[in-house]
């Protein structure tokens, strides 16, 4: 095979490893973001729970003083007894008061209810900020793990990058500056491998004359349509069955 023909091949695939690095690299902090999606849902849930849970204290806490209230009122009407003249003044005096003991007994039964109520919010809260607490664990843990690949990425990333700034030197300048042109012009693949007289790149067929020539792969051949560089792989040998065979080495 034309040694700047191996060459380019060879580079390719330092290059397409190095894309394929790079993209796992760029998609950590996607991971990542997916872990906190449940955290924030977590929180909400948290955060709504402990309003609603606000807000029945201190209706709670409004009953309690209108309670205090009509007990002060309760007592002052007490005290006034001694003053009262009359059986009538005296009847109408202990309707007030059964008035209001009325109403402060109701206000106790809705109090009490409150109070059920704002136990079961306080399980509610705790079971809420447990979730959070959950969720902020498992962030941090992939934090721990989508750090540690990203270091490893970027390790490798480093190597492959050491390894094609030295192997580059081999490439002549004009082959190395067609291939730079078709990575910027086509991304990740410009030397193609050509198969039953088609670019494996674009898909087009190869006219005969140049399949036989890049079937030699003597020189450096380009698809006349898309323009990636051509070389022929020869396949493997095959037994009677159409089973590939081992290599012989
Ligand atoms: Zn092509």
């Amino acid at each position: 095979m034309n040694e700047q023909l191996k060459f380019l091949i060879e580079l390719q695939e330092l290059d397409s490893a190095i894309l394929s690095i790079a993209e796992k690299a760029e998609s950590l902090p996607r991971k990542l973001e997916q872990y906190k999606t449940p955290l924030k849902e977590a929180h909400d849930a948290y955060q709504k729970a402990n309003l609603s849970y606000d807000s029945l204290n201190k209706k709670k806490k409004d009953k309690d003083l209108k309670l205090d209230e009509i007990q002060d009122k309760v007592n002052k009407l007490k005290t006034r007894g001694s003053d009262i003249k009359t059986n009538k003044e005296y009847e109408a005096h202990l309707k007030e008061i059964q008035v209001f003991e009325k109403n402060m007994s109701d206000i106790e039964d809705e109090i009490l209810v409150m109070m059920e109520e704002i136990d079961s919010f306080e399980k509610e809260l705790k079971s809420e900020e447990l979730k959070v607490k959950k969720a902020e664990e498992e962030l941090k843990e992939q934090e721990v793990i989508l750090g540690s690949e990203q270091k490893q990425f970027q390790a490798d990333l480093d190597k492959e990058k050491a390894k094609r700034a030295e192997f580059v030197s081999r490439i002549k300048e004009e082959h190395y500056r067609s291939y730079m042109n078709l990575m910027d012009r086509l991304g990740d693949k410009v030397v193609v491998e050509t198969k039953n007289e088609v670019c494996l790149g674009c898909n087009t067929n190869i006219p005969p004359q140049l399949y036989n020539d890049i079937r030699k792969n003597d020189e450096l051949q380009h698809c006349f349509y898309c323009t990636r560089f051509l070389y022929y792989k020869e396949s493997p040998p095959q037994d009677d069955q159409g089973q590939d065979l081992a290599p012989s080495a």
